[in-house]
């Protein structure tokens, strides 16, 4: 019987105990720089000529680690591997599933700082970012453990004299997932245990800017006992190796987190059904968003501000749920604005191993151009009030900023940046502050700072996103308290850590039986 599980507490770093241990762990996590790993199917460790690199966003020629990289024969391996294993698996006694993953929330628990570490080296996250990723990770093993032992009991139906009926949940078979660098530990983790602890086999292939990461917690499952083939690691180009999983006959599940574009042409392909293929796939994905925080006229402005701030810059707006967006009403606008200028000028920005720097990189060059050619337009489009500068030099740093007064169809308030950047744009009133929240393509998160019940509540109905806060930030969803998932092209809302997730894993059989 597993005790009830709150959160991972974050670490308080303004202990000095706390601090140490950190910094101790980032040092460890140096000299473990630069090497090398294999991938892994079946159990087996199998090198590659071809490799991917991961270089740390923050100090351009520092080699976080070289990766095997699998091709299509690897591929198919992988497959296999997991199709076979799938046969056993999904009888093993789904006590003993959760139990393993409880093994693998209390290894990395140990490990927590060592693990926050890899972060900020690989992905570039400052501390607190890091260490909330982290934790994330340990609350996803914890929630779906949890969760499985529940929905083992499968469902109450009705059953009548001489016929006994039940509803229960089956596993599906070999789930591909598909994971995204910006919660390069979390994300990947809960998209991959998952399917696992449901009874299913996984073939993973991680994002190609954090393979080390996910090497690192594939090993911690193997040290918590789970059988080889349930899990195969295949880092590999999205194109070439993504492609031929999603398309592959025995793949039946797909779980990717991703941009939009990736995400809608992985969708389209996984609806064709394949020589030698007799099911239709079952496709999870989740993809971006262009999130707004929406400021009422009787709203408490230093919340405003705080909020948007937050909501903007916490990993440089890396992240689906960053507020790219403030749209505030007319009559606070001008304070909010000078307000938030102000909160964003004392932000710090620099290699995220000083504890000291709010904002770290951004991933790689290739985001850096993207984020810098929208500061480009956004300029044009409206008046830059702070920021507006980037430095690649010696990692890819771009300073917190604020563009104002935009027009609500300008391409900074619809398309998605990811990257520090938000777009203010003023209201007339509140129904038009949720129109202009409305009116994108997206509808993942939002948030909204207002003082006004009748105001709560008609946002509650109107702002059409999967996961909408009042009077705080719209980022930073804890899991079993948020659940998290969006709306429209933001993807399948398939709520991540929410009593929902689990069975979307399953196919739910009816058994009746007459006596
Ligand atoms: P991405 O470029 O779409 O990549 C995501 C994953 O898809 C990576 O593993 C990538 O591999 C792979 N991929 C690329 N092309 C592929 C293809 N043709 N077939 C199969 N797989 C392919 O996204 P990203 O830049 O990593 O992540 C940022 C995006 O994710 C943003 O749009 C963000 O909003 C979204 N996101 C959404 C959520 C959510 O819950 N809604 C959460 C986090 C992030 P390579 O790395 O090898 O290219």
């Amino acid at each position: 019987m597993l005790q009830p599980y709150k959160h991972e507490p974050f670490t308080d770093f303004t202990v000095e105990a706390n601090r140490k241990a950190f910094e101790e762990a980032l040092g460890l996590v140096e000299k473990e720089l630069g090497k090398e790993y294999p991938l892994i199917i079946n159990g087996e460790r199998v090198t590659t000529e071809d490799k991917i690199q991961s270089w740390n966003p923050a100090r351009k020629d520092q080699l976080v680690g070289s990766v095997s990289k699998a091709n299509q024969d690897l591929a198919e391996k992988a497959i296999q591997s997991a199709d076979e294993a799938f046969q056993t698996w999904r009888n093993v006694n789904p006590e003993e599933r959760a139990n393993i993953l409880v093994k693998a929330a209390a290894i990395i628990r140990r490990r927590k700082h060592e693990f926050s570490a890899w972060l900020v080296h690989e992905a570039g996250k400052p501390w607190k970012e890091a260490d909330a990723d982290t934790a994330e990770a340990i609350d996803f093993l914890e929630y779906y453990a949890r969760q499985m032992i529940e929905l083992n009991r499968g469902k109450e139906i009705l059953s009548r004299p001489g016929e006994q009926n039940r509803y229960f949940y089956t596993p599906m078979g070999v789930t591909v997932t598909i994971s995204p660098w910006n919660f390069a530990l979390a994300i990947m983790v809960g998209t991959a245990v998952a399917p696992i602890v449901t009874g299913n086999t996984v073939v993973l292939k991680p994002a190609s800017t954090t393979p080390v990461v996910a090497a690192k917690f594939v090993e911690v499952l193997e040290d918590a006992g789970l059988p080889k083939g349930v899990i195969n690691y295949v880092p590999g180009s999205g194109a070439e190796v993504g492609d031929y999983l999603v398309d592959h006959p025995k793949t039946s599940l797909i779980t990717f987190t991703g941009s939009k574009d990736v995400g809608v042409r992985l969708y389209e392909r996984a609806a064709v059904v394949r020589p030698g293929q007799n099911h239709l796939k079952r496709v999870i994905v989740e993809m971006g968003g262009k999130d707004t925080v929406v400021v009422d006229r009787d709203a408490d402005l230093d919340l405003a501000a705080e909020s948007i701030l937050v909501s903007a810059f916490g990993f440089s707006g890396q992240k689906c749920s960053a507020g790219s967006r403030a749209v505030i009403h007319k009559d606070v606008y001008d304070e909010v604005l000078e307000k938030t200028v102000a909160l964003a000028k004392n932000l710090t920005v620099g290699d995220p191993t000083n504890r000291d720097n709010y904002m770290g990189p951004v991933i790689d060059e290739k985001a850096f151009e993207k984020i810098m050619s929208y500061i480009e337009i956004g300029k044009k489009e409206g008046r830059l009030m702070t920021g507006g500068e980037g430095d690649s030099s010696t990692g890819f740093f771009i300073q917190p900023t604020i563009i104002a007064d935009l027009d609500p169809e300008a391409v900074i308030m619809q398309e998605e940046i990811f990257g520090p950047v938000v777009a203010f744009s003023k209201a007339n009133d509140f129904d038009h502050a949720l129109e202009i929240a409305n009116n994108t393509e997206y509808g993942l998160t939002g948030a909204v700072i207002t003082r006004n019940r009748a105001h709560t509540e008609q946002a509650k109905r109107e702002f059409h996103v999967g996961n909408l806060y009042f009077n705080r930030n719209c980022t930073g969803a804890i899991v079993g308290y948020h659940p998290f998932g969006g709306f429209k092209m933001s993807g399948t809302d398939s709520k991540a850590g929410g009593p929902d997730y689990l069975a979307l894993h399953m196919q739910a059989k009816t058994v009746s039986e007459m006596y």
